[in-house]
C-alpha cells in the first residue's frame, strides 16, 4: 500500500472571520496562495449579527452575513482556497513547518500558520439552561430572535451585547428584561443609551437566573419562565417568559493550541507588542484570539492584516 503524501502549504489560516479572511487578502495579493481551514462557523460571529453599522465603508449599514461574503468573495478573487473543517490538533515541536491535524483525519504541514480562531458565547451552566438550549434558550438573537414574536424575553448580561441583543429582540417580542448582576452596566454609553431609550426595554437589576423554567411537549420543550435572585437580599421572583437570551461575554477558542503556545490565563493567545508573532517561530495570532479588549471586526482585520505582514515577511527571511 502506498503512503499518502501529506498536503503541505505556505501559508494556512485557521478561522474565517474579519481577522481571517483579511489575513487570506494580503497574503493571497501577495501571491502565497493562503489555505483558509474555515471553521465549524465559516465567516465567524458576524455571520450571528444583524446590522454592522460601524465598518467604515458601508454608511447604510451592512448585514454581517453579507459583509462576511463579500470579504470571502474578495479573498476568493486573489486565489484563497477554503478547505470546511476544524483543527483539533497540532504539532508545532520540530516545525516550520508545522504540523496540523483537522478532525478530519486529514493532516497539513504548513510554513507559516496564522491563527484567528476567535471566541465563542459564554454560557450561565446552569442543567436548565442547558435542557431548554434551542428550545427557547439562546446565544443569538440574530439566529433566533424571530422564533419569539409577541413574547417577554429575557436576556442575560451588562455589556455591549446584551445591549444589542436586548435592543434587537424588542423587534420581535412584546417587552424585554435586561438581567444584570449588578447595578451599573459594562456595556459603552451609546449602547446604555439605545436600551434606556427603548421604551420595550427593561431591566432587572442586582438579578441572576436561578432557573429556566419550562415544560415538555411530546418530542419538543418551550421555555415558560425564568426565576431571578436578588443578588443582595438572595430572594427568588418567577416571571413568565418565552425566551432567555445569554449575553455574557466570549470565551478564545484556542483549546487546539493550549500547551503549544504561550496564552494569559483566560486562554487569550500572547503576541510580541505591536506584532502578531506568538513565542513559536512561523506561527502567528489575530483577531479576538488574542484581542480581549476591543474584539471589534475592524480591529480584528486590521490585526489580520498584519499577521499576513509578519507571515510574508517570515517567508522572505527564509529565502
Ligand atoms: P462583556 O463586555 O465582557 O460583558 C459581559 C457581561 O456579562 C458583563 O456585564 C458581565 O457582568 C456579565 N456576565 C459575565 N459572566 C456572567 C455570569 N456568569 N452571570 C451573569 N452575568 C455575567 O461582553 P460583551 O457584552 O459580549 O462584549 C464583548 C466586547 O465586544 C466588548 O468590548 C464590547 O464593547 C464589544 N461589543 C461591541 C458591540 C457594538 O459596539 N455594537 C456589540 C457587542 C459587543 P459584569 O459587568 O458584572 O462583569
Amino acid at each position: 500500500m502506498t503512503e499518502q503524501a501529506t498536503q503541505h502549504e505556505q501559508v494556512v489560516i485557521i478561522g474565517s472571520g474579519p481577522a481571517g479572511l483579511t489575513a487570506a487578502i494580503y497574503t493571497g495579493r501577495a501571491a502565497l496562495h493562503p489555505l483558509v481551514i474555515s471553521g465549524w462557523e465559516p465567516g465567524g460571529q458576524l455571520t450571528t449579527t444583524t446590522d454592522v453599522e460601524n465598518y467604515p465603508g458601508f454608511p447604510e449599514g451592512i448585514m454581517g452575513p453579507e459583509m462576511m461574503e463579500k470579504f470571502r468573495l474578495q479573498a476568493e478573487r486573489f486565489g484563497t482556497r477554503f478547505l470546511h473543517g476544524a483543527v483539533s490538533k497540532v504539532d508545532f515541536e520540530t516545525g516550520p513547518p508545522h504540523r496540523l491535524f483537522l478532525d478530519s483525519g486529514e493532516e497539513i504541514t504548513c510554513d507559516t500558520l496564522i491563527i484567528t480562531t476567535g471566541s465563542a458565547a459564554r454560557w450561565l451552566g446552569l442543567p436548565s439552561e442547558d435542557l431548554y438550549k434551542g428550545w427557547g434558550v439562546s446565544a443569538c438573537a440574530t439566529c433566533d430572535g424571530a422564533f419569539f414574536k409577541d413574547e417577554h424575553i429575557f436576556v442575560v448580561g451588562g455589556g455591549d451585547s446584551a445591549m444589542e441583543e436586548g435592543t434587537y429582540l424588542t423587534k420581535f417580542g412584546k417587552k424585554v428584561t435586561i438581567v444584570h448582576r449588578r447595578d451599573e452596566l459594562r456595556a459603552s454609553k451609546i449602547m446604555q443609551e439605545r436600551a434606556f431609550n427603548n421604551p420595550k426595554v427593561e431591566f432587572a437589576w442586582n438579578s441572576e437566573v436561578a432557573e429556566i423554567i419550562g415544560k415538555q411537549e411530546g418530542f419538543q420543550k418551550k421555555v415558560t419562565g425564568i426565576r431571578l435572585r436578588d443578588t443582595q437580599t438572595g430572594e427568588i421572583n418567577e416571571f413568565d417568559c418565552g425566551a432567555v437570551f445569554i449575553a455574557i461575554g466570549h470565551t478564545p477558542n484556542s483549546e487546539p493550541f493550549r500547551g503549544h503556545l504561550e496564552m494569559d490565563e483566560n486562554g487569550y493567545i500572547l503576541v510580541e507588542p505591536g506584532s502578531t508573532r506568538t513565542n513559536v517561530a512561523g506561527v502567528f495570532a489575530a483577531g479576538d484570539i488574542v484581542d480581549h479588549v476591543y474584539q471589534q471586526a475592524i480591529t480584528a482585520s486590521g490585526m489580520g492584516c498584519m499577521a499576513a505582514i509578519d507571515a510574508e515577511r517570515f517567508l522572505a527571511a527564509q529565502d
